[in-house]
């Protein structure tokens, strides 16, 4: 991602860890879909010192690959200071904690949970890690992410364009979402709200 949001020098008060916003991606295609993703989004809102500041609409996706069963999606951005790495582990163990099975690649999943990209101050981290790498690198090839990310954050950027242009510009094969529910994934949760970190760049 590119866009360099302004400076907010923004830190926890009782840590003074930096607050970021981070954008994570649900899926969901085995068993009480529904179910998965808002357990997972009940398990990020209760991480410590982190906030749910914007909720997509759920949508409906083709499976990728060997997969079979359409796939629930969306995306939920958080204000927090917990850092990457251990917000990667907070994720591998919600997946864990419903049923997740990791055997093979793009197969059925109860719930898949990928931190997308991260702010801070700094703009968006950059993190080349043997189990993490951000932004994501598959944010601009799929649009069960762009989409959702899109109600979102509609003025992000990444790889130095918006996001309506890597959706407008994908290829049909890429084109796998079926059909959006109308409510939010967390009804009480804002929707389609600015993430304040990101504006003012
Ligand atoms: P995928 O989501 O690509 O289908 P998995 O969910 O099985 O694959 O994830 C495999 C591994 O990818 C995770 O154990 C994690 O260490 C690694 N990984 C690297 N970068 C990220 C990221 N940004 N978000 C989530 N996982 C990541
Ligand atoms: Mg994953």
């Amino acid at each position: 991602m590119s866009e360099a949001p302004g400076p907010t020098k923004a830190h926890d008060p009782v840590s003074g860890a930096p607050v970021r916003v981070a954008f994570v991606a649900l899926g969901s295609n085995v068993g009480e879909r529904f179910e998965h993703l808002h357990a997972a989004a009940r398990g990020l809102g209760a991480m410590p010192a982190t906030t749910i500041v914007g909720c997509s609409s759920i949508f409906e996706t083709a499976p990728m690959g060997a997969a079979k069963f359409e796939f629930l999606n969306a995306v939920i951005a958080l204000k927090t200071v917990v850092a990457p790495l251990p917000m990667l582990d907070v994720l591998l163990q919600l997946e864990r904690s419903r049923g997740r099975a990791r055997d093979e690649k793009w197969g059925p999943r109860t719930l898949d949970l990928d931190l997308l990209a991260m702010y801070g101050d700094e703009g968006p981290l950059a993190v080349t890690h043997p189990r993490l790498t951000l932004p994501h690198p598959g944010i601009t090839a799929r649009d069960f992410v762009l989409r959702p990310l899109m109600e979102i954050a509609p003025s992000l950027q990444v790889a130095g364009q918006r996001l309506d242009h890597h959706l407008a510009t994908l290829p049909k094969s890429a084109r796998t979402v079926r059909g959006r529910h109308g409510l939010p994934l967390l009804e009480r949760a804002p929707f389609g709200v600015s993430v304040p970190l990101l504006e003012g760049g």
